[in-house]
């Protein structure tokens, strides 16, 4: 093959070369292509130089990709030619004097990802000035400071990384920043938040934590928008707190600012992923204003703030199912586990064959605690029998904290306090940041979910 050839048919083989040659097809060629199932409309994407040699690469309209197996192609009609260009330049933030000073922290994640045709597969690509290269009404906003922590997906980040963060975060306050932006994959973005709101406590600033469901070479993608509302949060809100700042609705129309420690991702693809359980949201943000739904703690002008990063890693979370076996609890007690977080069933249950495990867990100073696999609701040990056998366990109920800022608090608390069992129980239990409420709004579990109605009633007292 010659270079200009290869290059048309970028990672292609045979048998598909022939017959892109046939139908006068090559790489960046917009087509409608017949195959036995169905018709497939797209610009033909690079392949990867790993990938199967059977396969063409359609990026269609709605921004997925799809591979036709070149036997299942009948007929391909080119109607046009698009050579994408995903690089974006890196370019120096404008500085406006009047505007306030924000930090945005890169982590990695979709929101600093583009797809790499190399290898098919999507790489965390942008710095975070390539970001504001490509979302430029950021300076609008604020002069922006971009720093990058990191560049992992966020199954990979951990207490290594909620401590880096923290640290500098605590820094940027100090600084003097009104604001600081994190990007972050939103697979783990509410463990991250939850560990931020326990490490850095009472911050006078803003630290609004962001991402996308869908990265910035997609039509479809959140990445702009997020950014930009956070961005507008940490510059110009008035809500000292550790949030995320998401969409709010599946469309564009506004974002939502949740509590470090009652949000959670709930949707594997949408792009109004994340949900604040057990409560409400803190705040809308849409068009250049917050609208406040509940009260949160304010902006404050001085500079103090602590920061409490250690994090003990021995410590895991059980989700029960029926039939658990008391092995599984005592591996990790045998592990030298310091503390683990069950999430039971109901008002907080587990069967009766895991007791004598629970039993063994407390003799061998390893605390339990008690969540909830409903999410919404309150640990109630004392309504059944079984409930109560499991507090005379030495099991330790969790109120409405979610099992996995229960998780991430009981590593905080064990690193607080390693040898002092009695103060990780009494800070556990100790709502710091939220993670603990008195009750839950009697309608906050409809809100956003349930019917038209209900939302619109909603929305109707809160903005009367
Ligand atoms: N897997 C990605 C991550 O969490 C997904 C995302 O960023 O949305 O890093």
């Amino acid at each position: 093959m010659t270079e200009q050839r290869a290059d048309a048919y970028k990672g292609y083989r045979e048998p598909l070369v022939s017959l892109m040659a046939r139908f006068g097809i090559t790489v960046w060629c917009k087509v409608d292509v017949d195959t036995t199932r169905g018709e497939f409309s797209g610009l033909v994407l690079p392949r990867s130089e790993t990938a199967d040699a059977h396969h063409l690469v359609l990026k269609l309209d709605s921004g997925y990709n799809v591979g036709l197996r070149h036997d299942t192609i009948r007929a391909m009609t080119k109607t046009g030619f698009r050579e994408a260009i995903y690089k974006v330049p890196e370019e120096a933030f404008p500085r406006d004097d009047r505007l306030p000073e924000v930090i945005l922290l890169g982590t990695g994640g979709t929101i600093a990802s583009r797809l790499d045709y190399r290898t098919g597969a999507v790489i965390p690509a942008f710095s975070p000035g390539e970001l504001y290269g490509s979302v430029p009404e950021l300076a609008d906003l604020c002069n922006l400071q971009t720093e990058k922590l990191f560049g992992e997906f966020s199954e990979n980040v951990g207490p290594l990384h909620y401590r880096a963060l923290a640290e500098r975060i605590g820094q940027a306050i100090e600084q003097g920043f009104a604001g600081v932006v994190i990007g972050h994959g939103t697979d783990t973005m509410h463990h991250t938040a939850a560990a931020l709101s326990f490490m850095v406590q009472r911050p006078p600033i803003p630290i609004v934590m962001v991402g996308s469901q869908r990265s910035s070479d997609r039509p479809s993608s959140d990445a702009a928008r997020n950014l930009i509302h956070a961005t507008f949060a940490a510059a110009h809100g008035d809500i000292a707190e550790v949030m995320v700042c998401m969409f709010g609705p599946t469309s564009d129309r506004y974002n939502l600012l949740h509590r470090g420690t009652r949000v959670r991702k709930m949707h594997s693809s949408y792009r109004s992923t994340f949900r604040t359980l057990g409560d409400i949201p803190l705040a809308m943000v849409e068009d250049g204003a917050i609208q406040s739904l509940q009260t949160c703690a304010s902006r404050r002008d001085d500079r103090t703030v602590q920061i409490r990063p250690e994090f003990e890693e021995r410590v895991t979370i059980l989700y029960y199912y029926p039939n658990m076996n008391p092995d599984i609890l005592e591996a990790v007690v045998d592990r030298g586990y310091r503390g683990v977080v069950i999430a039971g069933t109901g008002l907080g249950h587990v069967n009766r064959k895991v007791y004598p495990a629970l039993e063994r867990a407390r003799s061998a100073g390893v605390q339990v605690y008690m969540t909830l696999q409903t999410l919404w609701g309150f640990v109630q040990m004392n309504v059944y029998e079984t409930g109560r056998e499991i507090l005379g366990l030495g099991v330790i109920p969790l109120a409405n904290m979610l099992p996995e800022v229960a998780y991430i608090k009981l590593g905080w608390a064990l690193g607080q306090h390693p040898n002092d069992p009695a103060a990780v129980a009494a800070l556990m239990q100790t709502p710091l940041a939220g993670e603990i409420t008195e009750r839950e709004p009697h309608d906050g579990y409809l809100v956003f979910q349930g019917r038209t109605p209900e939302i619109d009633e909603f929305l109707g007292r809160i903005w009367s």
